[in-house]
């Protein structure tokens, strides 16, 4: 049997087909003894033949592959969103991905827009709970189109979802270390449970009963709203963050500010020892799709962030080192400050990559 991981890779709509072929052009470069099979899941599938995901699909992706390597999904051609519903939250329930992990890492102070900020002061982790709030769908609407309507949205927090994703949280900080090769030692959980009293507690009861089981570990707790504060006035305390799916989505766009925009962010969406999810912190950006001017580093990162997740230690640094060099010597898309192209800025980082 071949002893190269099996990646099922998705490109999807709108720049995820932009920036995924970089992704692999650049894995390949650094020699990652991986082996790719591309599915055609996304708008235009769905449009010409009405599939979302295949009969048993995610059974396929679990059974089939060590991990998966996503784009993004939505495409104005489907409104209803439909495709990107049943492909990437499917993907995330129906495979149980808990945990969305999304490093904050600034590459370069250029990157970022506070003052005298270093990338040293910037390296922090958002661990969002993935599979529960108000993501599945849960509510309704009565009386719709008068002027008596009323919209219920549902925020779901389990017993069992929120212990996995806080103790996770720990995990990750007592296993994981900074870049500068230091360790993690601090657990900040995020949540609104002044205003949020049901769903807040119960937050509030399983994190102080998980830290227990760490003493050696820090703990914090900061409302969403001081948290957003904070991030952009004093970045450098924060360490993992641990909170719910939607307080997750929305800190990390804000985050991803810090350390040069959307199109820099990486994800993981984990369960683990099962078939994970990899994907950019960005969408499919319709706008911009298809131009040539996607930055394609997240989605790089991303690769290099599955690659590590599958012991493929060596080839992640390579990846890494080879976008920060990039981002250094101004090799990038213009959101970055450079003059490449998607594809001249992958070719880039992928030739740095086979040298390193
Ligand atoms: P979502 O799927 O989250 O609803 P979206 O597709 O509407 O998102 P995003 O992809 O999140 O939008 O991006 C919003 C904007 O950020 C884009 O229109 C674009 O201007 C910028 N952006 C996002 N990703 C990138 C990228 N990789 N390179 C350059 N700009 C980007």
């Amino acid at each position: 049997m071949s002893s190269k991981k099996r990646i099922a890779v998705i490109p999807g709509d709108g720049i995820g087909k932009d920036v995924i072929p970089q992704a692999v052009r650049v894995m390949q470069a650094a020699g990652a003894a991986v082996d790719l099979t591309l599915f055609d899941w996304g708008a235009d599938r769905y449009l010409a033949d009405k599939t979302t995901v295949p009969p048993d699909g995610f059974t396929m992706l679990a059974r089939d592959f060590d991990a998966i390597l996503a784009g993004a999904f939505g495409d104005p051609r489907v409104p209803s969103n439909i495709h990107a519903k049943e492909i990437l939250l499917g993907m995330r329930f129906k495979m149980d991905l808990y945990a969305n992990v999304r490093p904050v890492r600034l590459m370069d102070a250029s990157l970022c827009p506070l003052k005298g900020v270093e990338p040293k002061d910037v390296d922090f982790v958002v661990i969002r709970e993935n599979t529960e709030g108000v993501y599945g769908d849960l509510g309704g609407v009565f009386k719709q189109g008068t002027l008596d309507e009323i919209a219920i949205q549902e925020d779901v927090n389990t017993r069992k979802g929120v212990e996995r994703i806080v103790r996770y949280a720990f995990e990750y900080c007592a296993n994981q270390r900074k870049l500068d090769g230091s360790p993690r030692g601090r657990v900040l959980m995020c949540d609104k449970s002044n205003a949020m009293t049901h769903a807040g507690g119960l937050w509030q009861r399983v994190f102080k009963e998980v830290a227990a089981e760490y003493p050696k570990i820090e703990t914090e707790h900061m409302y969403v709203d001081a948290l957003c504060m904070q991030m952009v006035r004093e970045p450098r305390p924060f360490d993992v963050i641990v909170t719910n799916n939607m307080f997750g989505d929305i800190i990390t766009d804000l985050a991803a500010g810090l350390h040069g925009g959307l199109g820099m962010a990486a994800s993981g969406n984990l369960h683990p020892g099962k078939t994970s999810m990899f994907e950019p912190v960005h969408g499919s950006a319709p706008p911009i799709a298809g131009k040539n001017i996607a930055n394609p580093f997240g989605a790089i990162l991303t690769a290099a962030m599955m690659l590590a997740h599958l012991g493929m230690k060596t080839a992640a640094e390579k990846i890494e080192g080879a976008v920060l060099e990039a981002v250094r010597q101004k090799k990038t898309t213009p959101d970055l400050g450079g003059t490449l192209g998607t594809r001249e800025a992958g070719e880039w980082v992928a030739e740095k990559s086979s040298r390193r």
